[in-house]
């Protein structure tokens, strides 16, 4: 039987007033068609009252304040009555109405092609469908998994093997799980995703504190989720894996693992991968770095014991991190000198620090299919639409600073959303706005944040390039002239990023023929799917080459797509009495062939682009250039036909 999903939906109980105050942080659109649900009257699809295209960020489908009001209205009625009924429901829409509801609520045709990913990604019949029915037998003993790295995607990996009954294993480095919400502590580290779509599909939390959450309650979630699917004690924390070697004579590994005390091997038939691309700090190699003397780390390493209040701080990097650890330690230092080489397109998003009310909370949890609906909202506007408008167009003029029409749109979107902010500081407007296409690197979430940090007094931006790092300080020097800069400070944060390219690095993984997966990769990393490779029998990746998302969804989607892929590859071992299976080489070729040529289209392979989607060749190796619903096609059961069996 499929595991249900916890609706976590509760009676609604409450009085007319309590109900009422909820509705005012009702998203309309998603409120509509949950009323479909309570009444069972679907001619509401059929009113007057409709929400508009869907877009990222925005849940409220842009009807007016007295539409809105009017929905509120409604739905009082409706919940009242659903109330007083002893909140019997109607029976549920058919896949047609679905379908319809779908329409509605996103304000435009769903393509048939995403209703089934879609509808499976809602679970409205509360069925976890991206979990096998598939049992393995009560006495099984003929598999042993290990799974490396207890972050997002091992745990999922750990719950869908506890699931299916194979007997696992998962090896932590660390001593406590959520991997990136682990490990990154900065001050404003947080998720730039929407939490309410950032959370397994069969593990919605309606109770995030904000939209966008900080990494204490990311952390508690994937700790709560252990403890509520039964895994934590497969797991092995506080130990590494130093080498995995496949031994072609019985089809199994031979894992080497090590504590900060002891080594021991451990023999197991398949290994998945589940370490991440951002996982190994990267500190750039400065001239003098050793010779500092103050306190220097990096922002995934955050050392809290150095109290950086009233201090002087060097942040180098604009990235993803920095952009949310520079204002919050900008409100304490003495003075923060921001090192950027290159500036980040940022995209408008108000609610990026935004609380989740209570009312809001109460809707998740009282009425019928709201968060369900709300998830769809979520996903649609930020699923494979964007993708067009992120390939070239090879006759667009102005090829260095967009790729074509809609990106040029956005460029100017995003000028005048920067432009606006800097009012009184023009200066700082050439050193803000990037020269490259807007999306050729990884976009950013911004409230307004980042450019009130940098015209605080205490904040400056500095942009020449760093020469070397001297006993207190860092020297700067300008490119287009030799003039020097030496900023005399107390401590150093890298906000640097990290080893992307060298997947699975520092791990040794030796394949059938005894050749090292790190010299078969260099700086190439490829697999079949961004999941498995020829001589590397049993050996699955989640999270692997070329399937990052920079254009849409959640890696968490992904790699629940992953690991329904690798439940197939596990279970068909099985079923079959095989030992191992391998990737065709033809296959795997041929898929990076087909992959090559999608990515050269993208801007995130534009020349004037320098990213950590790039390998040192200016390849993209670490981003998916695939539209999700083909990812989902393709991973949803694996073809057998692919592999070799033995
Ligand atoms: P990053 O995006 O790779 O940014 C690294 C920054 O350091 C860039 O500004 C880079 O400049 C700069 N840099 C690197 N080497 C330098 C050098 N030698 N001198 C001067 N500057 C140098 O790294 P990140 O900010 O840690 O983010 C990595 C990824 O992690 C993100 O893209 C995202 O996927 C993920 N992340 C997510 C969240 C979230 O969801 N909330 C938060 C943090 C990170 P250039 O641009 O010129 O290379």
């Amino acid at each position: 039987m499929r595991p249900t999903i916890p609706s976590a939906q509760e009676p609604v109980t409450d009085t007319d007033e309590v109900i009422a105050v909820a509705l005012e942080s009702a998203s309309i659109p998603t409120l509509m068609v949950a009323l479909l649900h309570i009444t069972g009257d679907a001619s509401i699809l059929d009113g007057k009252i409709r929400p508009k295209a869907a877009m990222l960020g925005d849940v409220q489908g842009q009807l007016t304040p007295q539409e809105r009001a009017s929905v509120r209205q409604q739905a009082l009625t409706a919940l009242t009555e659903y109330r007083d009924r002893g909140c019997a429901l109607p029976p549920q829409p058919d896949a047609d109405l679905i379908h319809r509801m779908m329409n509605f609520q996103v304000g435009q045709e769903v393509p048939a092609e995403y209703v089934p990913m879609m509808m499976e990604e809602m679970a409205l019949d509360g069925s976890d469908a991206r979990a096998d029915d598939w049992r393995a037998d009560e006495s099984l003993d003929s598999i042993h998994v290990t799974v490396i790295g207890a972050g997002m995607s091992g745990i999922l990996s750990a719950i869908r093997l506890e699931q299916a009954g194979i007997p696992y294993t998962v090896i932590e480095k660390n001593e406590g799980v959520g991997g990136t919400w682990y490990e990154n502590t900065y001050p404003g580290c947080r998720v730039d995703i929407a939490n309410h779509f950032y959370c397994y599909s069969f593990e919605p939390n309606h109770d995030w504190s904000e939209f966008f959450s900080q990494q204490p309650e990311l952390r508690e979630y994937f700790e709560r989720c252990v403890d509520k699917y039964g895994v934590r004690e497969q797991i092995r924390f506080g130990t590494e894996v130093k080498e995995a070697r496949f031994d072609p004579a019985c089809g199994e590994w031979e894992v080497q693992l090590a504590t900060t005390s002891t080594t021991e091997s451990l023999r197991t038939n398949v290994l998945i991968s589940s370490v991440g691309q951002l996982n190994r700090p990267k500190i750039p190699d400065i001239p003098g770095l050793d010779t500092f003397g103050g306190p220097l780390f990096h922002s995934a390493q955050w050392q809290h014991e150095h109290d950086l209040t009233g201090k002087r701080v060097a942040v180098v990097g604009t990235g993803a991190s920095a952009l949310q650890l520079v204002p919050e330690v900008a409100k304490t230092a003495g003075k923060l000198y921001v090192l950027q080489r290159t500036p980040a397109w940022m995209f408008p998003n108000p609610a990026y620090h935004r609380k989740v009310s209570d009312g809001t909370k109460w809707l998740f949890k009282h009425v019928p299919y709201y968060a369900r609906w709300y998830r769809f909202l979520l996903f649609w506007p930020g699923s494979d639409g964007l993708l067009p408008s992120l390939i070239v167009d090879p006759q667009w003029p102005q090829q260095e600073r967009s790729i074509n029409q809609a990106n040029e749109q956005t460029r100017l979107f995003f000028t005048q959303y920067i432009q606006e902010q800097l009012g009184d500081r023009p200066d700082l407007l050439p050193k803000v706005v990037p020269t490259y296409p807007p999306f050729g690197k990884r976009m950013l979430q911004d409230n307004g944040n980042w450019l009130t940090t940098l015209t605080r007094d205490n904040v400056e931006l500095i942009t020449d390039s760093i020469k070397e790092i001297q006993p207190g300080a860092i020297v700067c020097h300008a490119d287009d002239t030799s003039e020097q800069q030496r900023l005399e400070v107390d401590a150093i944060v890298f906000a640097t990023g990290f080893h992307s390219n060298k997947f699975l690095w520092p791990m040794e993984i030796i394949g059938r023929s005894g050749q090292k997966l790190n010299e078969r990769w260099g700086e190439e990393p490829r697999a079949y799917l961004g999941i498995t490779v020829p001589d590397f029998p049993n050996l699955f990746c989640i999270y692997g080459p070329a399937t990052n998302l920079a254009h849409a969804g959640s890696i968490i989607f992904h790699s629940e797509c992953q690991v329904r892929y690798i439940m197939g590859c596990i279970r068909s071992l099985v079923e079959s009495k095989k030992r191992s299976m391998e990737c065709k080489t033809a296959v795997h070729d041929a898929f990076n062939q087909r992959l090559d040529e999608a990515l050269a289209k993208t801007v995130w392979a534009h020349p004037g682009v320098d990213s950590w989607y790039k390998n040192k060749n200016g390849r993209v190796t670490t981003t998916s250039p695939w539209r999700l619903v083909d990812y989902w096609n393709w991973t949803r059961t694996p073809d057998l036909n692919d592999f070799h069996m033995e």
